[in-house]
């Protein structure tokens, strides 16, 4: 009986190791970056903030793409922001 309990036990121990790995990958692969207003997690390509509605980016006056609102000049052809 002690046997069949230490096997069950881990068994549960590798169910919950393998299930928090996988939960570990998924959420480094999907959401890297937080929400500067509310830290919410948030994915690279998202533009609002699905919790607060913050906007998180803004596009440049000089190319018309997406940069992020914290960057103080745009990484494509370094024009500065305005409002900063
Ligand atoms: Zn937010
Ligand atoms: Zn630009």
């Amino acid at each position: 009986m002690i046997l069949v309990g230490m096997i069950i036990f881990a068994l549960i121990i590798y169910l919950i190791y393998s299930e928090n790995s996988n939960k570990c990958t998924c959420e480094t692969e999907n959401a890297r970056a937080k929400c500067y207003n509310c830290g919410h997690l948030i994915k690279d390509d998202f533009v609002y903030c699905p919790k607060c509605k913050v906007a998180l980016k803004e596009k440049c006056e000089g190319c018309n793409k997406l940069i992020n609102i914290a960057w103080r000049s745009c990484p494509y052809c370094n024009t500065k922001r305005a409002d900063l």
